[in-house]
């Protein structure tokens, strides 16, 4: 029995687009990295470390926490879409990287970056 899924590929009329987004979007975030590590207080050196923090540094603290979401978010988008490059090179895009089944069509246009399946997100979701 073979299973023929695994040898779909998406056709380069189709890939092309996807990977030229998703090249631009890693460019994009690359570069709001960079702005966002420049706008978190705490990469100003003449900052004060002491730590019983004054009313005044809780804003500071605050806008620290709020670039390193930020930055932890963009970071994990930026090996997702590496990720998915890869899978683009491999000539797996769109096959779920966890099960080997297609990934929905619909998911790939809202999360052209994905590469697990809505199952095996949800399994993994619960695992965490
Ligand atoms: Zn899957």
């Amino acid at each position: 029995m073979t299973k023929s899924d695994n040898k779909f590929k998406f056709p380069e009329a189709v890939l092309k687009p996807v990977k030229n987004f998703l090249i631009e979007e890693l460019g994009r975030l690359k570069k709001r990295r960079v702005q966002i590590e420049k706008d978190d207080p705490f990469a100003d050196e003449s900052r004060t470390s002491d730590n019983a923090a004054p009313d005044f540094e809780a804003d500071e603290q605050f806008g620290h926490a709020r670039s390193e979401a930020i930055g932890r978010e963009i970071s994990k988008k930026i090996i997702q879409i590496r990720k998915a490059l890869s899978r683009v090179k491999i000539g797996r895009y769109g096959i779920c990287e966890k099960c080997g089944e297609f990934i929905d069509t619909k998911r790939l246009m809202v999360y052209p970056e994905t590469t697990i399946c809505v199952n095996c997100t949800e399994k993994q979701k619960k695992e965490n």
